[in-house]
């Protein structure tokens, strides 16, 4: 028997659990950036819908919190993203429409780091194949434009206009609050305890008692392998830390009209990325993405250090020192966050192997939350009809075994 095979539910013992409503077409374990997601498109659809949350509404201990996350079209991890980044822009400005409210600001981005470095060859490669409004910068022109970022020579820049940041707190919140609004049911601080597939359908407990529905979406994020054990030795939770800094000088250069989101992966040392203030009095926000020894040691929710370490601002400041030079100023503001790694990080998003009926997103490896909003939409597809037209080979959960 694969490996794949011994994912199976969690064995609570739900016959003597006290039998809430079992009429739901959808479950869904999870309310942050993908089952916040799937709950409004699940209940677009017209489908009954039943959202369970451990925490409060967009919290700050998983992985989707911290005011802003990148989103870009000239996806270097794999050309096969752009199509669905792609969706994922259009579901957010129809999200921006249906909540009146604006989530996605396009400041432009830069992707630095030598010619024939991953970053740059693979932004080059996507954007070739998709034909995707780009540039290559060279490092004169890069300084002319902005004089922030101080090239090495050997370094030049891919610029795509149409990146950005959304906002991941306000995006979960209405995501939430649309799902709501079109009828679905969201229970917060009710952690799911376990889950069993039932025949056709799912049963799934909580301290209050069993729920009942066709079909269930696991969104835990780093929380995963509690309910599907089998993934434990797949997903590899790793901590991160964001620092908000004060820029040492000249700080108007560092406004979103001045400065683009940037990805920056240099020769030596970890590639590392960031945003421009948001708003007036705000800081930047900079963080390191892959490289820091110290931030890939494994952990889980309950046991990473959320205590800021010297380590974590000496890595930091190696980054900027040379590189952006006046952004290296105070620190004002510091947080952990959490990755959920596969081993190729790319993403899972597959329907169960033994049970078709329920869906899994996990493994978002760093890089997920721009695709919220479409995988949300693919969620819902997986919950309600098993399948789904958009191509998620790429996801598959098999592909490890
Ligand atoms: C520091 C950092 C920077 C990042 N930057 C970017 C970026 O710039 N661009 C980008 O696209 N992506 C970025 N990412 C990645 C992205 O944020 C994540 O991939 C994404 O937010 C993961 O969403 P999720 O829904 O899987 O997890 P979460 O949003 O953490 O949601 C999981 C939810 O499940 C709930 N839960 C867990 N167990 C249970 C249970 N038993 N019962 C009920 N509820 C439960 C949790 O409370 C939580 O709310 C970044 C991540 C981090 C940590």
């Amino acid at each position: 028997m694969s490996d794949i095979l011994l994912l199976s539910a969690d064995s609570g013992n739900c016959a003597e659990e006290k039998l809430l409503d079992t009429a739901f077409d959808s479950i869904i374990v999870g309310l942050g950036a993908m089952g916040s997601a799937a709950a409004f498109h699940l209940a677009r659809r017209g489908a009954r819908v039943l959202g369970l949350e451990a925490r409060t509404a967009a919290h700050d201990k998983g992985s989707s919190h911290g005011e802003s996350r990148i989103i870009r079209q000239a996806y270097f991890e794999h050309p096969a993203y752009v199509p669905l980044v792609q969706r994922a822009y259009q579901l957010w400005k129809d999200l921006e429409a249906e909540s009146g409210q604006s989530l996605m600001t396009l400041t432009g981005g830069l992707a630095i780091g030598p010619a024939s470095g991953s970053l740059i060859t693979g932004c080059l490669t996507s954007a070739r194949l998709h034909h995707l409004a780009h540039e290559l910068l060279d490092r004169a022109e890069v300084s002319r434009r902005y004089p922030q970022f101080v090239l090495n020579s050997d370094e030049v820049a891919v610029y795509e206009p149409t990146a950005g940041y959304l906002a991941p707190e306000d995006c979960i919140r209405q995501h939430l609050r649309c799902a709501a609004q079109r009828g679905a049911d969201l229970r917060f601080q009710e952690p799911v305890l376990s889950w069993e597939a039932d025949g056709e359908g799912v049963r799934v407990v909580t301290a209050n008692g069993a729920y009942g529905a066709s079909s269930l979406v696991l969104s835990a994020g780093p929380w995963t392998s509690e309910l599907l054990p089998a993934l434990r030795r797949t997903l590899a939770v790793v901590r991160r830390v964001m620092f908000w800094i004060r820029p040492a000088a000249q700080p108007s250069t560092f406004d979103k009209e001045a400065f683009p989101i940037f990805l920056w992966e240099p020769q030596q040392g970890p590639l590392f990325y960031g945003f421009p203030r948001l708003h007036p009095g705000g800081d930047p926000k900079v963080a390191i993405h892959f490289g820091a020894e110290a931030q890939d040691e494994p952990c889980t929710p309950a046991t990473i250090d959320r205590t800021i370490r010297p380590g974590d601002e000496a890595d930091l400041r190696s980054a900027l020192a040379t590189r952006i030079p006046a952004l290296n100023g105070e620190i004002t503001r510091a947080t952990t966050c959490m990755y959920t790694m596969t081993p190729d990080a790319h993403f899972v998003i597959d329907t169960h192997p033994l049970y078709p009926q329920v869906a899994i997103a996990a493994g978002f490896s760093g890089h997920g939350f721009k695709f919220s909003s479409a995988v949300g939409e693919i969620l819902s597809d997986l919950a309600l009809e098993r399948r789904t037209l958009t191509d998620i080979a790429l996801f598959s959960a098999s592909r490890f075994h």
